[in-house]
């Protein structure tokens, strides 16, 4: 619960408001495999809600349709998904890791999965779901059983510059400036392999960091970019009509 402790700046954005929003239409990757989960009859957004509400989590609406605790506290959430295990007589198994799962098959028709823990101790259980975030050992693991890893990809991160934000680069001396409402375009290497460039552009608040450019905007561009980015993108922001910023975005990886 460590993540979701710090999640939404302490807040928690638990959803957003499924009255006003498509989700899938703004999942960056992956928004086929999300239509089944989220479909009208399994855990739609709609179900979420309510599932949070009949729980005991008060919610508010903010203007953008982010949904957070009413205690403003992601606390909250860690007490209601905590006190809901235990209600359903969830056991806890704390400190310790699991290592190895293997599959112990005593006769033909049936087998347990055994969890090897870190401790030396170990748990059966006739099924596992890994939820192991992005832990390199939950990959292993998903392998060690002959699953296709798909590559992992960074996604929600602020761009980097290079010489732009250094003495005499066209975002030095900027550090710390933010726009309300900014377009901000980067181009990519064609999907299709040709040399035409492809251009991907959000529009959103932008902040000038010491670093490069971070806001909502671009991490946006980054969630829908990274698969597809090619190194020394070319990088354009627009902040209203007059004033027109080119820099090259440096790989940092
Ligand atoms: C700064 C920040 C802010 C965020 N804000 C929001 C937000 O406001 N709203 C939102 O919806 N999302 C937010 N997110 C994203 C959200 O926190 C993650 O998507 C979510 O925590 C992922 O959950 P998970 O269970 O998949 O993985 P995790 O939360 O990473 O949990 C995985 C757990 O598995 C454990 N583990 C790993 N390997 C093993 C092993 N071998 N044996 C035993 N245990 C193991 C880890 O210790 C960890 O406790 C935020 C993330 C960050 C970093």
């Amino acid at each position: 619960m460590s993540k979701v402790k710090i999640s939404g700046g302490g807040r928690c954005n638990v959803l957003h408001d499924p009255d006003d929003f498509d989700i899938k239409a703004s999942y960056p990757r992956g928004s086929k495999e999300l239509v089944s989960p989220l479909s009208g009859k399994k855990f739609s957004p709609e179900k979420q809600k309510k599932w949070w509400e009949d729980h005991g989590l008060s919610m508010h609406v903010e203007e953008d349709g982010r949904m957070f605790p009413v205690s403003n506290k992601s606390s909250s959430v860690i007490d209601v998904l905590l006190e809901n295990s235990r209600r359903q007589g969830v056991k806890f198994e704390l400190k310790k890791s699991v290592e190895t799962i293997s599959f112990e098959k005593e006769n033909e028709e049936d087998g347990n999965f055994k969890l090897n823990f870190s401790d030396g101790t170990f748990q059966l259980a006739d099924k596992v779901v890994l939820a192991t975030g992005s832990s390199d050992s939950g990959y292993r693991i998903a392998k060690d059983f002959n699953h296709t890893i798909v590559k992992p990809v960074p996604s929600l991160f602020t761009f980097t510059l290079g010489r732009e934000v250094e003495e005499g680069g066209v975002f030095a001396d900027l550090a710390g400036i933010s726009v309300e409402d900014a377009a901000i375009k980067v181009s990519i290497e064609n999907p299709d392999g040709g040399k035409k460039k492809k251009w991907l552009e959000e529009r959103g608040p932008l902040l000038i960091t010491h670093k490069g450019l971070s806001g909502p905007g671009v991490l946006r561009l980054s969630a829908f970019g990274e698969l597809r980015r090619g190194i020394g993108i070319q990088q354009k922001v627009n902040c209203g009509d007059h004033s027109s910023l080119t820099a090259v975005l440096h790989r940092t990886n």
